[in-house]
């Protein structure tokens, strides 16, 4: 099979990314390790850092995939508040995905643990959650994978409570010259070999980088952030290694 994702019409693109994500449930965190270099952790680690959680934080993790969000946020509140209060429900549209998730609960110390709960669901549409119903929404590598991002958004603001947070960790775009043409060479060459080699899977990989390049530049999609309702501090995002990635953030005020 081939994903010439460029061609996919709109309303396909959501079973081709389940098929995606479908494939490479098994090998994700692997992949996520080998085609970074470990960096994702690092950016993971300073997202958490960023959201700062309370002790008692609810949040909600979409396209939690196999829970590196969420993990992250349960250890960060246990060991910077030693509270086991906080908890989070991780939704994604994956059921693969989403197992791979559970299965890594006990390796993380919440094997059963009324903390953390995996849902199935679509971003677009989180209909199992309530209105002005959690603390902070995460949506970490996600985005970029929904059809109507602007309605992502919009549930997003609907499921926050006053004062909640909205935060998005995401590809974004690198502006400086010089390591956009590193970081071009390393997208289109090395990342699809890289998945045909270690996952048996180049055509996941280059959909991959596809989706990351489709995806607005920040200054588009902090406006987007606004447009929904969202107040934003500053120009609204964080730059991470170069714009490779970037931390958005907006609050429910
Ligand atoms: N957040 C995790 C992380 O940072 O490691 C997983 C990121 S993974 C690149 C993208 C995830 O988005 C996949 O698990 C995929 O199933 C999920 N996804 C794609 N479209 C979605 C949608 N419309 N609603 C919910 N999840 C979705």
């Amino acid at each position: 099979t081939h994903f010439g994702f460029r061609d996919v019409p709109e309303e396909d693109k959501e079973s081709l990314v389940g098929q995606v994500f479908g494939k490479v449930a098994s090998k994700y965190d692997l992949m996520n390790d080998v085609m970074s270099g470990g960096v994702h952790r690092v950016w993971k680690d300073h997202f958490i850092r960023t959201l700062a959680p309370g002790p008692n934080t609810e949040l909600l993790d979409v396209a939690g995939g196999t829970g590196d969000i969420a993990f992250r946020f349960l250890d960060y509140v246990k060991n910077t508040h030693g509270s086991s209060n906080a908890k989070v429900t991780v939704v994604d549209i994956n059921p693969a995905m989403l197992e791979v998730g559970r299965s890594r609960t006990a390796e993380f110390g919440y094997k059963d643990s009324p903390q953390i709960n995996f849902q199935v669901g679509n971003a677009e549409n989180l209909e199992n959650i309530p209105d002005e119903s959690v603390d902070a929404y995460t949506i970490a590598f996600g985005i970029r994978n929904c059809t109507h991002v602007d309605q992502v958004v919009r549930e997003a603001y609907r499921v926050l409570r006053p004062g909640g947070r909205f935060m998005v960790l995401e590809f974004g775009n690198v502006e400086n010259p010089l390591v956009k043409q590193i970081y071009d060479f390393y997208s289109f060459q090395v990342i699809p070999t890289l998945g045909g080699i270690v996952a048996n899977d180049r055509d996941s990989y280059q959909y991959l980088v596809e989706s990351i390049r489709k995806f607005p530049p920040q200054p588009q999609f902090a406006q987007m952030i606004k447009d929904a309702g969202f107040t934003v501090v500053g120009r609204g995002w964080e730059d991470l290694t170069f714009g490779v990635a970037a931390i958005h953030s907006g609050f429910k005020l």
